[in-house]
């Protein structure tokens, strides 16, 4: 019996418990915040006022004019959540988890920003162009083509989007690069990449994950993982992160986020019409003053969707643990990794049940590790 197996705290210290808290807090006050604002351009008219002045500097320029409007909503909307932002910066120091800079913040947030002004001004351009040439069926040729751009961007995100904030490295350590080959191969998979992800700069918090699609599918870990972790335990941390791929499940929340967004460009359509004919808010379809409107159906479906993806998410995050216990010799590495990480990223072991269900997409610590546990014993 490895020593670390017996050293599991029983509870969470007040410190975890308060941090995690606030940060539920900040994350509900972020969503109200842009459900009010969403809410406000609507029912007071601003939008279609900012509609107006888009058109006036770019009159007969349909999309130059719509280009504007968003971003004047995402100028506005930044503006309005930066005091949380700001707030979400110091808490992280407060509690000693993050190295960075104020400096390096803000232009983390200057980049983070225009990422979204770029892809949010893509999107919103599309989504307009087809409503204006198909008016009939804009919904499902909209959802076709952002499905299509979904998986452009989840096999470009690792080498186009994540380097835009963070620094990454294929992975140095010949052991582990030897341990992953032998783990994959008894995974019957082919060896993919690993990539040192230089988190440290930033944050003192762990972290590994797997992204990208096809070419580009590789597993992250974070040095601040590589440098305090034993090999066994970031064996573990790969084991866990191969069992993902092994059960492919970026290509099924691929495929679970098709679905949904099938029926939430539906439902859009539904409301646009509603609130077109019954409502005489918008004259039009391809009137752009309705944006709000279809991100406030999109806002709400993934609200009320989420404890349902989360639940769907914890569920794939056991069966990649269940992979790790059957590709490890001993889980007494898997166990001491999970109580390293709960202790360096402050997270709550044995959040409340209703929290764990609502707003967790891992199961709890607590669960993880007495699931290995229970492994060991069953296997013994
Ligand atoms: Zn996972």
């Amino acid at each position: 019996m490895n020593a670390a197996v017996t050293a599991s705290p029983a509870a969470d210290t007040p410190q975890a418990h308060r941090y995690n808290q606030i940060r539920r807090w900040l994350s509900v006050a972020d969503f109200v915040l842009g459900l009010v604002f969403l809410v406000v351009l609507l029912v007071t008219g601003w939008t279609r006022f900012l509609r107006d002045y888009a058109l006036q500097l770019a009159p007969d320029h349909y999309s130059v004019a719509l280009f504007f409007y968003v971003l004047m909503l995402l100028v506005s909307s930044k503006l309005l959540g930066l005091g949380l932002d700001y707030y979400g910066f110091r808490l992280e120091h407060h509690y000693q988890l993050s190295n960075q800079k104020l400096r390096s913040w803000l232009w983390d947030q200057f980049k983070g920003w225009l990422l979204s002004v770029s892809l949010g001004a893509l999107l919103v351009e599309l989504l307009y162009f087809t409503i204006r040439q198909s008016p009939q069926h804009w919904w499902f040729i909209a959802w076709l083509v952002f499905m299509a751009l979904f998986v452009f961007f989840a096999q470009i995100a690792p080498i186009v989007f994540l380097p835009i904030f963070y620094k990454f490295e294929p992975l140095e350590n010949e052991n582990l690069k030897e341990r992953l080959v032998r783990l994959s191969e008894r995974a019957g998979t082919r060896v993919r990449g690993v990539y040192e992800w230089k988190l440290s700069e930033k944050s003192k918090k762990a972290n590994a994950a797997l992204t990208g699609l096809g070419a580009t599918r590789r597993i992250i870990l974070a040095d601040t993982l590589l440098q305090k972790y034993s090999d066994d335990e970031i064996e573990a941390v790969l084991a866990h992160e191969l069992g993902h791929h092994v059960h492919k499940h970026i290509l099924k929340s691929i495929a679970v986020q098709a679905g949904i967004t099938l029926f939430g460009f539906w439902a859009a359509n539904a409301v646009l019409h509603y609130a077109m004919e019954r409502g005489h808010l918008f004259e039009t379809l391809s009137d752009f003053a309705n944006l709000p409107l279809l991100v406030l159906v999109s806002t709400v479906l993934s609200f009320l969707l989420m404890p349902l993806l989360n639940s769907y998410s914890r569920f794939n995050e056991r069966q990649a643990d269940r992979y790790c216990f059957q590709s490890i010799t001993s889980v007494a590495p898997f166990i001491s990794s999970m109580n390293k990480l709960a202790e360096q990223n402050l997270a709550e072991r044995t959040p409340a049940k209703w929290v764990e269900w609502f707003f967790h997409s891992h199961p709890a610590i607590t669960k993880r590790v007495a699931a290995a546990e229970d492994w060991a014993r069953l296997k013994a």
